[in-house]
């Protein structure tokens, strides 16, 4: 196990594609760091320079105290899972488990013992001698993180591995994988375009787009308090409502914020956490309110009465909960946008590419308002 150093690391391919740009994250031993964004967005590529599969075009990569740049991926102490778990077809499960063992010359009754701990902790002890061809995808997904495991790596380094299994095995693995993470311990750094994934996974999770990282804080912060519009709409399932308004105040002290025909009650609470606010009355600015916030901080206000007109045009009831579409005479926010949502970031002034948006609403089952 080690600390994992990625400095300023860069990636250009020969036909001038900028991969990755100055990426610069510090992942502690035993930390499990999820790699997340929009296909594209550079993460494979940096998870590949770490393996050794990939050049370094700028930058360095740091696992313990070695700078490994040009230390060739055998040799670096990483364990890869790729999305397509890359099995060898001819192989049982015993001996995909053992690859990486045997390649070593490590003596026999070793590798016996070591396969034989790790398939039990995954459950596939009675399924040693199946060719993979003859294992679910879920099995299958198992070996390939056994073949990892066995090795005893410092760092693991893993590629969408769960993206090839329907959504109920998906969970499941994912619980699995956080167990033996835990249980190992082992440095981790995970890449997924899923952020429930990202989630419910990551110690912490970095964000990435277009090559270049956003945000890397732990899951809730990064939730709570997204530096962008980009990570505001990205992090979040369904997405955050980012709206296009104009920020004002009455004569009574209290703020305002107006869409095209309605006007929404600012709530002192956000006032008083944010008094930076106060600078951006009589200009345009982005409201973000979270699905499941709708009810407290849009829609229905006790004193006032409803601030928000619309008609649901669509609720998706499941179960837990019921998502309520309500479309609203107002702009939408430019999600791409990149740019700090600092107090004088000039965020306030991002494009809007339409008048009509859909805002969605988490609501319980047992909730009245929609
Ligand atoms: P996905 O989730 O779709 O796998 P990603 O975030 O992992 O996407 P990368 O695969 O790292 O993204 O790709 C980042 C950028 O680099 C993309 O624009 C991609 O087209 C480009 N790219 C990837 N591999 C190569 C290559 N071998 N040569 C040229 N460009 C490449």
């Amino acid at each position: 196990m080690a600390e994992l150093v990625l400095a300023g690391l860069g990636k250009a391919y020969g036909d001038g594609t900028r991969a990755v740009t100055k990426l610069d994250l510090e992942i502690q031993d035993g930390e499990f760091l999820v790699l997340v964004g929009p296909s594209g967005c550079g993460k494979t590529t940096a998870l590949r320079m770490v393996a050794g599969l990939e050049t370094v075009s700028e930058g360095e990569i740091r696992i313990g105290d070695r700078v490994v740049n040009d230390i060739p991926s055998r040799d670096r102490d990483v364990a890869m899972v790729f999305q397509s778990y890359a099995l060898y077809p001819h192989l049982n499960v015993f001996d995909n488990i053992a690859f990486g063992l045997t390649l070593r010359r490590m003596p026999k009754t070793d590798i016996e013992q070591r396969v034989r701990r790790v398939a039990e902790m995954l459950e596939l002890t009675d399924h040693l001698d199946r060719k993979p061809r003859n294992l679910s995808g879920g099995q299958r997904q198992r070996v390939a993180m056994g073949r990892a495991m066995v090795r005893a790596p410092q760092v693991f380094l893993m590629d969408e591995p769960l993206s090839n299994l329907d959504a109920k095995l998906r969970v499941q693995m994912r619980a699995q994988i956080a167990r033996m993470q835990r249980d190992l311990g082992v440095t981790t750094v995970y890449v997924t375009h899923d952020q429930t994934e990202a989630m419910t996974l990551g110690d912490r999770v970095a964000v990435m787009k277009g090559g270049v990282l956003q945000q890397v804080a732990p899951p809730q912060e990064l939730y709570d308090r997204p530096v962008n519009l980009f990570v505001s709409g990205f992090i979040g399932s369904p997405g955050m409502n980012l709206i296009q308004a104009g920020l004002t105040v009455d004569d009574q002290g209290q703020h305002w914020v107006k869409l095209n025909s309605d006007t929404l009650r600012l709530p002192d609470s956000i006032l008083q956490e944010r008094p930076a606010l106060a600078q951006y009355v009589g200009r345009d600015v982005v409201v973000g309110i979270r699905p499941e916030d709708m009810e407290d901080a849009t829609l229905v206000d006790q004193a006032e009465g409803a601030l928000l007109h619309s008609v649901a045009d669509l609720v998706e009831a499941m179960g837990s909960d019921v998502l309520v579409h309500f479309p609203v005479d107002a702009k939408p926010a430019d999600t791409a946008d990149t740019r700090a949502l600092a107090e004088d970031s000039g965020a306030d002034t991002v494009r809007a590419p339409s008048d009509s948006i859909v805002l969605v609403g988490r609501f319980s089952p047992r909730s009245r308002i929609y």
